[in-house]
């Protein structure tokens, strides 16, 4: 076999990310490469901009994609945002909120926790009580969906307490963005970063990020530079918005999938997509609780769905049976859930009702080998009711 060709397979995508990209967005990737200099090029960067500010629902100037995925636009707004020895709260709820303490702490700051229980949210009276313990805190960051927990953090009243504590707001909204409702400029938030691969249907590379003014007036006040150059807003808004200065080279070919996927995003329409990911989601529940699987959060994630697995089922051998035998992948649970959870991700086009009928049947076939009390077709019927209460328009499944 020749060691110059490729052979990945064609798999169904329904893990906590990355999730199927359309054919349109790949194809939109092997488009001829401009230099990142190019007026074409800048033409495209414009409109990949104001369809991410369309997005995340904000007029926020400062909002481009930084390269690098999600991981790299939570440093992006860390780095930015705090300068040693400033006080930041962080909750962490689960895997991303922990890291995007440690990012803090290794820039620098005095990083509280409010530490909440895995697939539970953080309330505003938690969030008050903090901000009161330590009334010099200027950046307080949490998770809008907890991917490792499948929670779905409200933040609307914690966000007039964080304001009225003279507080900044920071949210990953990286499995939230394009897939439940997200309004930066309502919510009053004030840093919010997400990822190309999650509910944007893109694959991994890019983290879209916005500021308020509020925000940019704090990195523009700044006494030290930004500890990383790579990730300094201030230069790579120079070349986003600015004179169009060299900083690095834009990964150009990533610049035209997400551009694609932003397009497919406001020609479905951003709430026909919020009701969509909803839809099965409740389809999905209705199969897997028929199934006798239980949700781990009380406040589930549309995009995301977190399920105990039951007593005596083998979760490894499940999972590479429905990758073997299926080609589906799902995630496995993480940290305390480790071995006792799946997380299936229904997230941009794998919201759908074929991913959910697919994983449905091969679960059920699956649960029904290792000896789980499965009543067969009973998952399947479930969904059919639940999509029977809520039709979707016509192809819009
Ligand atoms: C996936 C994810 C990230 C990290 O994104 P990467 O693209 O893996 O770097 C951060 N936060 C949340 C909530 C995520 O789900």
């Amino acid at each position: 076999m020749s060691t110059s060709t490729l052979h990945p397979a064609q798999r169904v995508l329904l893990g906590p990310g990355p999730s199927p990209v359309p054919a349109r967005v790949l194809e939109a990737l092997a488009k001829p490469t401009l230099g990142h200099l190019d007026p074409q090029y800048l033409e495209i960067m414009d409109r990949t901009s104001a369809m991410l500010r369309t997005v995340f629902c904000t007029e926020n100037r400062l909002t481009l994609p930084i390269s690098g995925t999600g991981s790299a636009g939570m440093e992006a707004c860390v780095v930015n945002l705090v300068e040693p020895g400033d006080t930041m709260l962080v909750v962490v709820a689960g895997v991303f909120g922990g890291r995007m303490a440690e990012v803090a702490r290794r820039a620098g700051a005095t990083v509280h926790t409010i530490d909440v229980a895995w697939g539970e949210t953080a309330s505003a009276e938690q969030i008050q009580a903090a901000l009161e313990a330590h009334p010099d805190t200027k950046l307080v960051g949490l998770v809008h969906a907890e991917t490792s927990t499948g929670a779905h953090q409200p933040l609307v009243e914690i966000s007039q307490v964080v304001h009225q504590a003279n507080a900044l707001l920071l949210v990953d909204a990286v499995t939230s963005l394009g897939g439940i409702e997200l309004r930066v400029d309502d919510w009053q938030i004030d840093a919010c970063y997400s990822g190309t691969q999650k509910c944007l249907s893109c694959p991994p590379g890019l983290s879209p990020v916005t500021f308020s003014p509020a925000a940019e007036a704090k990195i523009a006040d700044r006494a030290t530079p930004v500890q990383s150059w790579y990730l300094d807003l201030s230069l790579i808004q120079s070349y986003w918005g600015g004179p169009r200065s060299y900083h690095h080279t834009a990964p150009i070919n990533m610049t035209y999938a997400l551009h694609e996927a932003l397009a497919i995003v406001l020609e479905e329409g951003l709430d026909a997509r919020i009701a969509r990911h909803a839809r099965n989601h409740r389809a999905l529940r209705a199969g897997t609780e028929a199934l006798g699987l239980r949700y781990i959060p009380e406040r589930s994630l549309t995009t995301l769905n977190a399920l105990t697995v039951h007593e005596g089922v083998d979760d490894a051998r499940v999972r590479a049976r429905l990758l073997g035998d299926w080609g589906i992948e799902i995630g496995a649970g993480l940290g305390p859930f480790a071995g006792k959870a799946w997380r299936i991700g229904l997230m941009g086009e794998g919201s759908s009702r074929r991913s959910v009928d697919l994983v449905l049947g091969a679960l059920e076939t699956l649960l029904a080998e290792q000896g789980a009390p499965v009543e067969r077709g009973a998952a399947l019927a479930a969904a059919a009711a639940s999509y029977d209460r809520e039709p979707a328009e016509q192809g819009t499944a």
